[in-house]
């Protein structure tokens, strides 16, 4: 869709630009011989103040549009009624010939179509032109005037193929700024969509407190578990977590030092996992932490670790210091009895009902 919309917008540019610039320099060569008619009347202004004579006008006339080149190859013409070349700064050659009978390379009498274009009031005339160094004539266009008091004929052309490839290569130039702008402007867009779709799942993910991953986690990351479980010859565990009384240290401690003790759970938790290991917030004091261990007895060595630690911490309220324990039930993933990862966890829920009802601070497998 991407590519489509670009090729198109690409043909369309090209199209509406490189027109646009046709006229642009059609209108351009136009505007240069209406200046040139300006050069030719100052000199003609001299002649009617006797300031020159006729010959002296027309010569410094003749001589300033010669030297008026512009551009690459932008040159005037002028053509004295009778069809005969008074300049031709391109081919100084020509100066002197008399074009009434010269047919381009199509069969045209191109003198006898710039003087009706030019006694019409101006216009343009296509034909063809040789080029410097080559007999091979080239199409052309030029706007052609007429200059009554003097009876010239005046005109600047264009090489149709110079101008042509003078349009595709500013087209292309432009089109290609353009599309490079549009790209980097699509780019950033993509990045910055996909930054904050990731912020988005992140937030959806992990818990605000702990910054571990909440609940929905586990569901999404259930099935590549479950995958890599049946490619690696560690077991799927889960260890399910619960601290004991905690709702005796809210009430003693605060529910700000209740929830610097969830803090610092969830720090332990993430020091002791290894690679492949995932720590939760499930629930309010409630934590798992899922991961691929060798056997049962690394898991429960990881869940005594965890249960070890966050029993050394002292915490302090005021004056007062605290410390908290906890409980936890550890469960493998087994094929024939959990159909599902749920059901593992939940199996791990059921331990650690135990391990509560045998006394807590305890871990039971
Ligand atoms: P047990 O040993 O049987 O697990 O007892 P308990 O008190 O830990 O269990 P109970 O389910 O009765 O209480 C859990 C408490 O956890 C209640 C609730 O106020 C507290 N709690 C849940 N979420 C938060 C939290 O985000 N911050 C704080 N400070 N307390 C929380
Ligand atoms: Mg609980
Ligand atoms: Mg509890």
């Amino acid at each position: 869709m991407i590519i489509i919309g670009i090729v198109a917008f690409v043909l369309f540019f090209y199209h509406s630009f490189s027109t646009s610039l046709e006229q642009e320099k059609k209108a351009q060569s136009k505007n240069f011989i209406e200046s040139a008619l300006g050069i030719i009347q100052h000199f003609h202004q001299l002649e009617l103040s006797e300031k020159l004579t006729t010959a002296e006008a027309q010569q410094l006339a003749m001589h300033t549009l010669e030297s008026a080149t512009y551009g690459d190859d932008g040159y005037f013409w002028i053509n004295d009624s009778n069809g005969k070349i008074l300049i031709q700064p391109y081919m100084p050659n020509l100066v002197g010939l008399n074009m009434t009978n010269w047919a381009d390379s199509t069969g045209k009498y191109i003198f006898q179509e710039f003087d009706r274009e030019a006694r019409k009031g101006g216009g343009w005339v296509s034909y063809t032109w040789p080029k410097l160094n080559t007999s091979e004539e080239f199409p052309k266009i030029s706007y052609v005037a007429h200059y009554p008091a003097w009876d010239w004929l005046i005109g600047t052309g264009l090489y149709l193929d110079d101008m042509k490839s003078d349009i595709f290569w500013a087209v292309l130039s432009t089109s290609g700024v353009l599309l490079l702008g549009f790209l980097i402007f699509i780019f950033t867009i993509i990045v910055i969509i996909n930054y904050f779709v990731h912020q988005l799942s992140e937030l959806s993910i992990r818990d605000s407190l702990t910054n571990l991953y909440t609940k929905r986690f586990l569901k999404e990351i259930s099935p590549a578990l479950l995958n890599h479980n049946k490619l690696t010859d560690h077991h799927l565990t889960a260890i399910f977590i619960d601290l004991d009384h905690f709702k005796s240290i809210n009430d003693l401690h605060g529910h700000d030092n209740g929830d610097k003790v969830l803090k610092k759970v969830a720090k332990i938790m993430r020091e002791n996992a290894k690679q492949r290991h995932y720590c939760m917030r499930y629930g309010g004091e409630e934590f798992v932490l899922i991961g691929f261990f060798e056997n049962e007895m690394s898991a429960v060595d990881m869940a005594e670790t965890i249960r070890h630690q966050v029993s050394e911490v002292c915490f302090i309220n005021d004056n007062n210091e605290f410390s908290v324990t906890l409980s936890a039930g550890v469960a493998l993933h087994n094929n024939l009895i959990d159909d599902s990862f749920a059901n593992t966890v939940k199996r791990a829920d059921m331990k650690l009902y135990e391990a509560k009802t045998a006394g807590r601070n305890r871990v039971v497998v």
